[in-house]
């Protein structure tokens, strides 16, 4: 038997570290660089549904009507800082165009394909942790103050019936049935079945993290500051750590909203933006969200976790080195007293953390072009969390110079 092929996997969040599990069954030695603990960026505050039927991107025809009022509204789902416009502005016109009528099924079964697997392969992550109960089954339930809404003749719902998406309307009986503590101003849901859920996500992927420690990977706690591609093939990391700089075979970039700016050196530019989200938990809250719960009017996430009940969601377009505005997750406080009004909100706690988000609501999963020892894990924007145990599987077989049984072509680091 040859030396043991060396990876080196640049960011713990759930993505880098999903990755060093799969890179760890393929047989390769695995390092993993990252300044901070595993699983402390976006993937530790999301709202934990594990969306494994998810396959409607964001960007979808005529999206561009609703913007207006939800930039107008201070506490609308969208907050575009206005000194960031401009620089927003050719994302912003790609987002559109990957919303296109003609474009959005092919990008639906590309999300499918990664999200489909994802419950079976954090349960096969999770054997031998003695912690599988961080990933419970649970339902998707969207709920609706008019349930003229909940409609499931509209484009959204349809996109996923015919892909064969389990979904059931239900009227306000059920609903309340369901989650008890609702509001009774809900009138009617769509569920969303089949599906599982987080109970303390950052918690999740330290588990992963742990386990993959404990079948020999390294976590050096540095900066990547750069990745030099070697000319005989491998690639060096630099680093700000003691370790300094070190040398693989393959490096997986997959360092979340901050992957660009480690490409862009090497003449590799992709349209990443950032996308910051917030959350605030409820910590002795007093009622119970049963299920994954979606807000359809204010789109936020409310999951009774481990740590309390966490109502997580809205996007800020400011740029990725933007300071938090931590008043976008005060506002959580009272569209929880709309979806559970005997909420206790006097213990709270607020987060931010930043979705790496493609127009097409879409990761890079590939080599780079032209520095092929570089494999891209990247841009799972609102999905990450479900996505990343695919990714991880994909970036593992490319790694070890297989052909994954799957159209790679819709992640592609150059489609843009
Ligand atoms: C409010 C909110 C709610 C969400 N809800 C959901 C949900 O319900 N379901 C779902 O599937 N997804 C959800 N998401 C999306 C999901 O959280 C992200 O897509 C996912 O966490 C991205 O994972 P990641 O590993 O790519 O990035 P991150 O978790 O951000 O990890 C990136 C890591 O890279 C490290 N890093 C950065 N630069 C360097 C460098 N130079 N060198 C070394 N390391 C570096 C960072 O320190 C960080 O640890 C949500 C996101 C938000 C913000």
């Amino acid at each position: 038997m040859g030396e043991m092929r060396q990876a080196t996997v640049v960011g713990a969040g759930i993505v880098g570290v999903c990755a060093a599990l799969s890179l760890l069954e393929k047989g390769f030695a695995v390092r993993v660089v990252d300044p901070d603990p595993p699983a402390d960026g976006a993937s530790y505050g999301n709202a934990g549904v594990i969306s494994c039927w998810a396959c409607v991107p964001q960007a979808v025809p005529g999206i561009w009507k609703n913007v207006p009022k939800w930039l107008l509204d201070p506490e609308g789902p969208i907050f575009l800082r206005p000194a960031y416009a401009l620089r927003a502005l050719p994302w912003a016109l790609k987002f559109f165009r990957a919303g296109a009528a003609d474009r959005v099924p092919a990008i639906a079964d590309a999300m499918l394909a990664l999200n489909h697997p994802t419950i079976d392969l954090y349960r096969g992550h999770l054997a031998g942790t003695g912690r599988d109960d961080l990933v419970r089954d649970s339902c998707y339930v969207h709920v609706f103050r008019d349930p003229a809404m909940a409609d499931l003749n509209r484009y959204e719902w349809r996109l996923r019936a015919e892909r064969g998406v389990p979904l059931r309307r239900v009227d306000a009986g059920e609903l309340h049935e369901i989650e008890p503590d609702l509001s009774p101003d809900y009138t009617a849901g769509i569920l969303v079945e089949r599906q599982a859920r987080a109970v303390d996500p950052g918690g999740l992927g330290k588990v992963l993290a742990e386990k993959a420690a404990s079948l020999g990977a390294e976590f050096l706690r540095a900066r990547a500051r750069r990745l030099i591609p070697r000319e005989g093939g491998g690639c060096a990391v630099e680093t700000d750590g003691a370790a300094g700089t070190v040398e693989a075979d393959i490096v997986v970039l997959a360092a979340g909203a901050w992957s660009a700016r480690l490409l862009a050196p090497l003449g590799v530019t992709v349209p990443l933006e950032a996308e910051h989200g917030y959350h605030m938990i409820m910590r002795d809250p007093g009622v119970t969200a049963n299920n994954s719960v979606l807000d359809m009017g204010h789109k936020f996430v409310a999951s009774t976790m481990s740590m309390g009940l966490r109502c997580a969601g809205t996007v800020e377009f400011a740029g990725l080195d933007a300071a938090p505005n931590y008043a976008r997750a005060r506002v959580f406080e009272r569209l929880a007293k709309r979806l559970f009004p005997a909420v206790n909100t006097a213990d709270t706690e607020e987060w931010r953390g930043t979705r790496p988000s493609f127009p097409d609501s879409l990761p890079c999963i590939g080599p780079v072009p032209g520095h092929p020892s570089i494999i891209t894990a990247f841009g799972h924007g609102h999905l990450g969390l479900t996505m990343g145990p695919k990714t991880g599987q994909l970036v593992a077989a490319l790694a070890a110079g297989e052909t994954p049984n799957m159209d790679m072509a819709p992640y592609r680091v150059d489609r843009f």
